[in-house]
């Protein structure tokens, strides 16, 4: 009997801006994304977009199922990219033109490095205003976005090795940005719902009424951020428009997030939700059990009013009216929504795959995976 023969060990070795060698095992790397399962009564949805749907096909009298007499399953597949699950999208889903991946947009076709970073979001009405947010809405700001990168590149003084901030910056330039919501856990992807609080510091709510995410039925109630992998009517956190600009002035060429969507949640306003209610006394503002929440009907929301700022901040697009002005060459700047980051996963430097599947459309699933980039030796 021989010797068991190992398996290949495949490394990648690179040279970063910084002129510090690392070096990542790509042969074994992490799927950070949502599997789209039309199958699975838990996979995550958003937006009230339909779950897809998989049937067999049919010719006349034959149809594509194994089940049903057929020597092979044959299945057309519908399915709206970006509620199923992970997806990368381009500049065409802002413009009526339609530029569309792999035509106007070329996805990445090799490794990128990428950073990973988690922030907590916070109350906007903490951060500034935003035309058609409400004051309650969660946000990944500017300055929690730039602060969770200063701290995941002081970590990695090692391989970023620059002394002065924009020196270090130098490593986002063409590379992917992975943002992580806090709080994290695997809820993102199961379907459960918890509710965790957010906000670092209670502070007495002026505003007795209830919305999306924040709730403040009580003086001293806090933001309530809920991780679900089911975010319909949830008025998920979403991107400051400067916090993505920042991200353009850093020459970040992908973002990645594990949010539906980097604006605000659109709600066609028919579906109805329901949202969690929770009583804090006036001297603790601990989390209650979730046994002490009720349900309650989902108030109507806004919606972004179709200005998708933080998209259109990326893209760097004009005000909506004079997108007629947008031509070839479009950005090549992709964003990558409902990406999943499991808690094992250091913040820090990766190499990343996107993994974008090859359907020209303004926005395609795709299955990023990232391989953790140390020093080489
Ligand atoms: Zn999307």
């Amino acid at each position: 009997m021989s010797a068991a023969v190992p398996a290949a060990s495949i490394a990648a070795h690179v040279l970063l801006p910084s002129g510090k060698r690392a070096t990542a095992d790509v042969g074994a790397g992490t799927d950070v994304s949502l599997h789209i399962d039309a199958a699975a009564a838990d996979a995550v949805s958003a937006f009230s977009i339909p779950r897809p749907v998989a049937e067999p096909l049919r010719f006349g009298s034959w149809v594509g199922d194994v089940s049903c007499g057929s020597s092979v399953n044959c299945f057309n597949v519908m399915l709206c990219a970006h509620g199923a699950g992970t997806h990368t999208e381009c500049v065409g889903h802002a413009l009526a033109a339609r530029p569309t991946l792999f035509r106007e947009v070329a996805p990445p076709t090799g490794l990128c490095t990428a950073l990973l970073v988690s922030v907590a979001p916070v109350p906007l009405v903490d951060v500034g205003t935003y035309p058609p947010g409400k004051a309650d809405d969660a946000v990944v700001s500017l300055s929690a976005l730039t602060a969770a990168v200063d701290a995941a590149l002081a970590a990695e003084s090692a391989l970023v090795g620059a002394t002065t901030t924009d020196d270090r910056y130098n490593v986002l330039k063409g590379a992917s940005l992975l943002l992580r919501t806090l709080p994290n856990s695997d809820a993102k992807r199961t379907g459960e719902r918890p509710i965790t609080l957010v906000a670092a510091a209670a502070r007495p709510c002026a505003r007795k009424r209830d919305h999306a995410s924040f709730l403040c039925t009580a003086p001293h109630q806090r933001l309530i951020h809920r991780i679900a992998a089911k975010y319909s009517g949830t008025n998920p956190p979403y991107m400051t428009p400067g916090a993505m600009s920042w991200l353009v002035e850093r020459g970040v060429a992908h973002f990645v997030l594990d949010l539906p969507s980097v604006d605000r949640e659109v709600r066609n306003g028919r579906q109805a939700a329901s949202y969690l209610v929770v009583a804090c006394t006036p001297t603790s503002c601990v989390a209650p059990p979730l046994t002490s929440s009720r349900a309650v009907p989902c108030p109507p929301v806004q919606d972004d009013g179709g200005h998708l700022l933080a998209h259109r901040a990326f893209w760097q697009l004009p005000p909506k009216a004079d997108d007629a002005s947008v031509k070839a060459p479009y950005s090549q700047r992709t964003i990558t929504e409902l990406a999943f980051f499991p808690p094992e996963l250091a913040d820090g430097l990766y190499l990343i795959s996107h993994g974008v599947a090859p359907i020209a459309m303004d926005a395609a699933p795709s299955r990023p995976v990232v391989f953790k980039l140390t020093a080489a030796a």
